[in-house]
C-alpha cells in the first residue's frame, strides 16, 4: 500500500467558496470520507497524535462523530457524543456559547464522563475554537480531565489557540 501523507489528506478537503454564506470558505471533508485510504490515514494520524492513556473521546455533532468514533475504537477508549440540544434522552449538562451570529448550545449526558477520566476532544475543523472551548467546559463540569484536542484541519489564521490556551492541540493539517 502507498503511504498517504498529510499533504494528500489536505488535498482531499475541498474548498467551497461562499458557503454557508458569502465570504466564508467552507472546508468540505466529504471527498476525504470518500477515500478509504485517506479516511483511514486520517483516523490513524488523529489516533497517533493522542497522548497515551485516553479513557474517553468526545466528538461533537455532527462531523466530530465521524472522526471521533473510529479514533475512540483505535485508542480502546469510550466514545461520548456531544450533541445539539434536545437529542440526548437522559439527564444532560448543557453549555451555550456565542457564534458570529447568535448562539449555539451543546449537551452531554450527565453521567457520560467518570470524574478523573482522561479525555480527548476530536473534531473535523478547528476554526475560532468556540466549539472546542464549549466542549472543554462540559468535560470540566463533569469532572473529566481534558488531556488534548485533535482535529483534521486547523484554520490557524483564525487564532483558535488563543481561545484554547493551556490545552494541547494536534492538527493533522493546518492553514496559516
Ligand atoms: P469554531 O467553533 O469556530 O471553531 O467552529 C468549529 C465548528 O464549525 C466545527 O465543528 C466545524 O465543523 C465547523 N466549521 C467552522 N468553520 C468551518 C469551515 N470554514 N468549514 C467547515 N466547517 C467549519
Amino acid at each position: 500500500a502507498t503511504a498517504v501523507s498529510n499533504a494528500d489528506i489536505a488535498a482531499l478537503i475541498a474548498d467551497v467558496p461562499d458557503f454557508p454564506k458569502p465570504g466564508v470558505t467552507f472546508k468540505d471533508i466529504t471527498p476525504l470520507l470518500s477515500s478509504p485510504e485517506g479516511f483511514a490515514a486520517t483516523v490513524a494520524a488523529l489516533a497517533a497524535s493522542a497522548p497515551s492513556g485516553i479513557d474517553v473521546v468526545c466528538g461533537m455533532e455532527a462531523r466530530g462523530f465521524i472522526f471521533g468514533a473510529p479514533v475512540a475504537l483505535a485508542l480502546g477508549a469510550a466514545f461520548v457524543p456531544v450533541r445539539k440540544p434536545g437529542k440526548l434522552p437522559r439527564e444532560v449538562v448543557e453549555t451555550t456559547y456565542d457564534l458570529e451570529y447568535g448562539t449555539e448550545t451543546l449537551a452531554v449526558h450527565a453521567d457520560a464522563i467518570t470524574p478523573g477520566a482522561r479525555v480527548l476532544i476530536v473534531d473535523d475543523v478547528l476554526a475560532t475554537g468556540g466549539t472546542v472551548a464549549a466542549t472543554a467546559d462540559l468535560v470540566r463540569r463533569l469532572g473529566g480531565s481534558l488531556v488534548s484536542v485533535s482535529v483534521v484541519l486547523e484554520l490557524a489564521f483564525l487564532g483558535p489557540r488563543a481561545v484554547l490556551a493551556g490545552h494541547g492541540i494536534d492538527a493533522v493539517t493546518a492553514l496559516v
